[in-house]
């Protein structure tokens, strides 16, 4: 019986591991992967202390530290369920283990939310690609096609610039929503176009993607595309949790200022949570914050000896 359970590696679950062993907590940080989606994040400019970074970089610096403490860490793991018993939680995994935490903090994150339009899944890493930074070099000197036109799109098409021939960015919007620095970076580039108000209806191809089809003011288009990275936003990986525990209608975990959800010993940080805004140092503070109410919430229930 662990004293915590903590749900993703991601800056919130590996602060919330820092700060559960601070705590002499007897921590099990479990994970599908280490530094989720912060991994993604090909420059980072606004991680205090680093004027830039790259995602990859961060996250090796922050398991280094983590390492530095006593956790144990259960890599490539995904939860498949979380069961409260009397006085614990049960999780299971996809390897068909089971742990047991007096709390858990579940800082599972958010996964792409995909298109669902033909040729997606045929052509899934076949020239249709969730990550500009992992896949982003793979497309040198090709036309590509970044879908979405928020921070996300933004991030992946100025990446994407250096590489491709031609970049085009295409929104259902008839503006651009991110980041105006981002914004202004993006339309200042030759080779990318933008096409607003546009609707990307099929993949196509032969073995690998060639073509997308798009509807822009009811008529339907061709553009040429080896690439399409797909940048619509994520959703909150919650799919494991006990069905008492209280989400949003964004389907992200309800949350107080002491990161208690609604379940007595289940806590939960960042951008799996209600909290409004998804950044690294908010996740990672949101994480500290839930070691520490799991921390006070375990010696009033007498769990642990003063
Ligand atoms: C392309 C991109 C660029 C970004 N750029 C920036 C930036 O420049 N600056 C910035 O501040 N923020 C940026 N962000 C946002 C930032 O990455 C997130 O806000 C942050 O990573 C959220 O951290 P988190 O720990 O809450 O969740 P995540 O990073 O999503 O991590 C979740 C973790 O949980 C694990 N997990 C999920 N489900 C399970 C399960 N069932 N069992 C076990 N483990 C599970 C995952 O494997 C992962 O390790 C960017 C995001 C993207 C996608």
């Amino acid at each position: 019986m662990k004293d915590v359970l903590i749900i993703g590696a991601g800056p919130a679950g590996l602060s919330a591991g820092v700060y559960c062993a601070r705590k002499m907590l007897d921590t099990l940080l479990i994970s599908g992967d280490i530094g989720g989606q912060a991994m993604l994040s090909w420059e980072i400019e606004n991680y205090l202390g680093y004027q830039l970074i790259s995602g990859v970089e961060l996250v090796e610096r922050f398991r280094d530290h983590l390492e530095n403490f006593k956790v144990e860490l259960k890599e490539s793991c995904k939860v498949t369920s979380l069961v409260r018993t009397e006085e614990s939680f049960t999780a299971t995994t996809n390897k068909g283990d089971e742990f047991s935490g007096r709390a858990v903090i579940v800082a599972s994150g958010k996964v792409p939310i995909r298109l669902g339009i033909p040729g997606e899944d045929k052509y899934r890493g076949r020239g249709v690609a969730y990550c500009a930074t992992c896949d982003g070099p793979l497309f040198r000197d090709k036309e590509v096609a970044v879908i979405g036109g928020g921070n996300a799109g933004l991030g992946a098409t100025l990446q994407l610039a250096q590489f491709a021939r031609g970049v085009n960015l295409i929104t259902e919007e008839q503006y651009l929503r991110g980041d105006e620095v981002r914004q202004n970076r993006v339309l200042a580039l030759e080779a990318v176009d933008v096409f607003y108000s546009s609707r990307v209806t099929a993949i196509n191809g032969n073995t690998f993607v060639e073509s997308i089809d798009l509807m822009h003011d009811n008529e339907k288009r061709t553009l040429p595309a080896q690439g399409v990275f797909v940048e619509i936003g994520s959703k909150p990986s919650t799919s494991f949790l006990p069905v008492q525990v209280e989400l949003n209608d964004g389907g992200e975990i309800i949350i107080d200022a002491n990161n208690e959800t609604n379940t007595p010993g289940l806590f939960a940080a960042g951008d799996v949570t209600n909290v409004s805004e998804k950044q690294i140092i908010i996740a990672a503070g949101e994480g500290a914050k839930a070691s520490l109410s799991a921390y006070n919430w375990l010696l009033k229930q007498e769990y642990l000896r003063r």
